[in-house]
This record gives structure tokens, C-alpha cells and sequence, in this order.
């Protein structure tokens, strides 16, 4: 059985008091079971407190990018041991505003997920097509590809232990979700690419995530499908009441 992972990415909002306060509600109330996973993703400047609120919560923290690099003069950027050392414990790569806004390419994400690896990060590698190339019918040639130049030169171990998080860019921040056999067909064409790439075996281990206007009121209908094993929240895990309604739709006893 695949662990359900429940990420939730709160890209550039909160102040730290704002931070801190959503980190205490959801340690206090959170219920997690030994096959679900909760997981925040917060701005650099708070997951040093992030990672003190949530210990021995089984609360995860994780980075929204870094750089690829172990240290050097690359102003302004993050390294993967200065995210480890600091006791964060997964990191998304190559979402799809960081391929947009910051040229991130196929190129960097693939780096970027090997020097997770070499410092004991877990990535979260975002893959996802555009309205444009979903109409042209190219969502699997695209997202196909993506997956492949992520993967590349990474050991079969490594990649059972990707989380790949579709994301059709179409869906981020627009109230439009895929619909669950929508999401779950792409989600299963991932699965089959990562067995051709490997075998059938790493990829019934690799834990795929659906994200896209997920809310806590159709969460459960995207967990229902064979290939969803989780989700990758924007808007609706801002709330901590909220994102515990998304975790809890996860548990796997229910
Ligand atoms: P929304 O849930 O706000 O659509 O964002 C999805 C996303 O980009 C998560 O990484």
C-alpha cells in the first residue's frame, strides 16, 4: 500500500506570526495515521520555526524550491544542505510558476532532484501541461516528457522514492479542477512511464499527487482513484482548518 501524502504549498503568502499561529492549530489538532503523510511547504524565512513547532508532530516541513548547488556564490539562493541542516525534510522542484517566472527548465529540475537526493531531501517534482497543450491533445507527450527528464540518472531506489505531483497548470489558482478520472488518467500514464523507465515494481511504489484547486469538499473524490495517492495544495491549505479537512480526507482507515 502507498502512503497518502497531503502537501500543502503556501507559495509566497503569510507573515511569520501568521505562520506560526497555522503550525500551532494544525500540531495541536492534527490526526494522522501511519499511512498518511502531512506535509507543509513554506516560505524560506519561516521553516527553521516551522521545523521546532511541527517536531514530533509527524508534521513534515518542506522548501518550495532551492538550488541545486551544494554552496557557492549564487547570491540569493538556498542550497540543499542549508535546508537539511536546518531539519527540513522534502522540497517541491520545478513547479510550474518556478518554470514560468523563474526559467526553471527540464534541465535545472533534473539537477535540482539529484542534489536533493545526494543531501537526503525528498522531492516533490511538479509536472503538468498547459490549456493550450491539453487541447492540442500533447498532455502525454508533454508530461511525458517532463517526467523523463526529471528522472534521469537517478537509481531505481531513488526514483520509488519521488513524489510526483501533477499539476495541469490550467487548474492552479482558477477554481477549475481537473475532474477525478481526468486527473487520474494522467496520473496513471505517469505511473506507466516511470515503469518503462524502471520496472513495474519501483513504479507501484512512486506516490503521485494531484494538485489543482483541491479543497477539502472534492478531495476525497480525487483520493478515490487508483492512481492518486495524494494532493498538492495552493489556496485551500492557507487555512489551518482547512488543510487539517484535507489531511483528514486522506487517512486511510475511513
Ligand atoms: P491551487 O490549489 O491554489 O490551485 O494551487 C495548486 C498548486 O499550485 C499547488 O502547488
Amino acid at each position: 500500500m502507498r502512503n497518502r501524502v497531503i502537501a500543502g504549498n503556501w507559495k509566497m503568502n503569510k507573515t511569520l506570526a501568521e505562520a506560526e499561529a497555522f503550525m500551532e492549530s494544525v500540531v495541536n489538532d492534527i490526526r494522522l495515521d501511519q499511512h498518511t503523510e502531512a506535509i507543509v511547504c513554506a516560505p524560506f524565512p519561516y521553516l527553521s520555526n516551522m521545523v521546532q513547532i511541527a517536531e514530533n508532530s509527524g508534521i513534515k516541513v518542506a522548501a518550495q524550491t532551492m538550488h541545486e548547488e551544494a554552496s557557492g556564490a549564487f547570491t540569493g539562493e538556498v542550497s540543499p544542505i542549508m535546508l537539511r541542516d536546518i531539519g527540513v525534510s522534502h522540497v517541491i522542484i520545478g513547479h510550474s510558476e518556478r518554470r514560468e517566472y523563474f526559467n526553471e527548465t527540464d534541465e535545472t529540475v533534473n539537477k535540482k532532484v539529484i542534489a536533493a537526493f545526494d543531501h537526503g531531501l525528498a522531492p516533490i517534482v511538479c509536472v503538468g501541461e498547459t490549456l493550450a497543450q491539453r487541447e492540442a491533445n500533447d498532455t502525454n507527450k508533454v508530461v511525458g516528457h517532463q517526467v523523463e527528464q526529471a528522472l534521469r540518472g537517478l537509481s531505481r531506489d531513488q526514483v520509488g522514492k519521488t513524489i510526483i505531483a501533477y499539476e495541469p497548470i490550467w487548474a492552479i489558482g482558477t477554481g477549475k479542477t481537473a475532474s477525478s478520472e481526468q486527473a487520474n488518467e494522467v496520473c496513471a500514464f505517469i505511473r506507466e512511464t516511470v515503469a518503462r523507465l524502471t520496472t513495474d515494481e519501483t513504479a507501484e511504489k512512486v506516490v503521485i499527487q494531484y494538485g489543482g484547486s483541491v479543497k477539502p469538499g472534492n478531495i476525497k473524490e480525487l483520493l478515490t482513484q487508483r492512481d492518486i495517492d495524494g494532493a498538492l495544495v495552493g489556496g485551500a491549505s492557507l487555512e489551518a482548518s482547512s488543510f487539517l479537512q484535507l489531511v483528514e480526507a486522506g487517512l486511510q482507515h475511513e
